[in-house]
């Protein structure tokens, strides 16, 4: 072992696990963990040596049991309409991709969880490419990290990157403690101070991971729903065999009765054919409203209809936009807030659903993906 890999990279803890590490494993104050925080978060400086504020026998001690080890940029991109897409190396060889979409008033930055995934959607690139690893939270929250330091050090109230999705590469929900951990740093103070309601966590429908989730987290739950029956939601999604569409209301609901003020919104990719009938929105209506007559208020469950985006090698093509427009209409006219998401930078292919990253030795760790989650009603230990 090299000595670097014997160090602690700070990145991989949240303020909790920060400020134990101060106290035990260097024998400091809690407090210097908020101090160092504020470095890495609010000024990316990654240099011990240039925390100032902190005495020389501490950094001293940090330099020789810690690290602030910010994941590599091999590749970025602008896009014509302002994102900006990452590809960021990880070990073995993999490199997932992040991007930044800037829009009026707000920024928000798509955030992998995984180096591929094991879920298999059919229509998304990243589905398609199996699963190699979760990401660790010093991965994850590295990918806030590169952006935030690219877009500059501005004051708190002007800051370019507002909002996060859990929407990148992989299952959020199936890497659990990394995820709620890095959620944790992006919403603490001394982290990137984000809102609880700007900090999404996309899921394609882990029943007791929904659960678990909402003990653990107050962020806001978009769930990858694209069809409004099982029999077509199963061609989608397989997961929808093991937690089929009443399973996954249910767990909704229980979601939203604990956060009574937030939303749920569910995400509906338009597919030409596919799931885009007036007879797919009547009934996907009649989910919603019946969601929102369960928890008694309005708007409780959200829409989002995602127009298609091509990858290579998919035999899906993205709805017309008149029949999205109808689609939108049928929902809206039956009290469900429907929104149409823009599509942005496919012409650096940053769409949903074209993160594709680089992922390698797959075959043997999806094989072993598969068992862990045929045999268990909480497989997050599938890493
Ligand atoms: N695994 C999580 C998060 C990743 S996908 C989930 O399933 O929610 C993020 C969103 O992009 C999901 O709603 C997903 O269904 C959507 N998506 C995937 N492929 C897409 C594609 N080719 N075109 C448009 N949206 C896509």
């Amino acid at each position: 072992m090299t000595e670097a890999s014997t160090r602690t990279n700070l990145f991989n803890l949240d303020r909790p696990g920060l400020e134990a590490f101060f106290a035990d494993t260097l024998g400091e104050k809690r407090f210097r963990a908020q101090q160092v925080m504020k470095w890495i978060y609010h000024r990316h400086v990654t240099d011990f040596a240039e925390m100032t504020d902190l005495g020389k026998v501490l950094r001293a001690k940090l330099e020789q049991h810690a690290e602030v080890v910010p994941p590599t940029v091999l590749f970025e991109k602008p896009s014509a309409d302002g994102t900006h897409k990452w590809l960021l190396g990880m070990d073995g060889g993999n490199a997932i991709e992040c991007v930044f979409i800037p829009d009026k008033g707000r920024g928000t930055l798509c955030v992998s969880s995984q180096v591929g995934c094991g879920l298999a959607c059919t229509f998304c690139s990243t589905g398609t490419q199996g699963f190699n690893r979760n990401l660790s939270t010093a991965e994850i929250i590295g990918q806030v990290w590169v952006a935030a330091k690219h877009l500059g050090n501005v004051p708190h109230h002007q800051r370019k990157l507002t909002n996060v999705v859990m929407m990148g590469m992989g299952e959020p929900l199936l890497n659990f403690d990394n995820v709620v951990r890095a959620m944790g740093l992006m919403r603490d103070d001394n982290g990137f101070g984000l809102a609880n309601k700007r900090v999404t966590l996309s899921t394609a429908g882990l029943v007791p991971m929904i659960d678990k989730l909402s003990e653990a987290s107050d962020v806001s739950l978009a769930v990858s729903l694209h069809a409004p029956d099982d029999a077509l939601r199963t061609t989608l999604v397989p997961l929808n065999k093991k937690y089929p569409i009443a399973e996954l209301m249910d767990a909704c609901v229980r979601y939203a009765e604990r956060k009574p003020r937030t939303s749920i919104t569910f995400e509906y990719t338009m597919m030409k054919g596919i799931n885009d009938d007036p007879s797919h929105a009547r009934a996907l209506a009649l989910l919603m409203r019946r969601m929102d007559a369960r928890l008694q208020r309005e708007n409780a469950a959200k829409v989002n209809l995602i127009p298609f985006n091509r990858f290579p090698g998919t035999g899906y093509e993205r709805s017309d936009e008149d029949v999205i427009r109808r689609f939108q209409t049928i929902l809206l006219d039956a009290k469900v807030l429907t929104m149409v998401r823009r599509t942005r930078g496919d012409d650096i292919d940053a769409a949903c659903g074209q993160l594709k990253g680089q992922v390698l030795d797959r075959t043997r760790r999806q094989a072993e993906f598969n068992r862990r989650l045929q045999a268990q009603a909480t497989p997050d230990a599938a890493a």
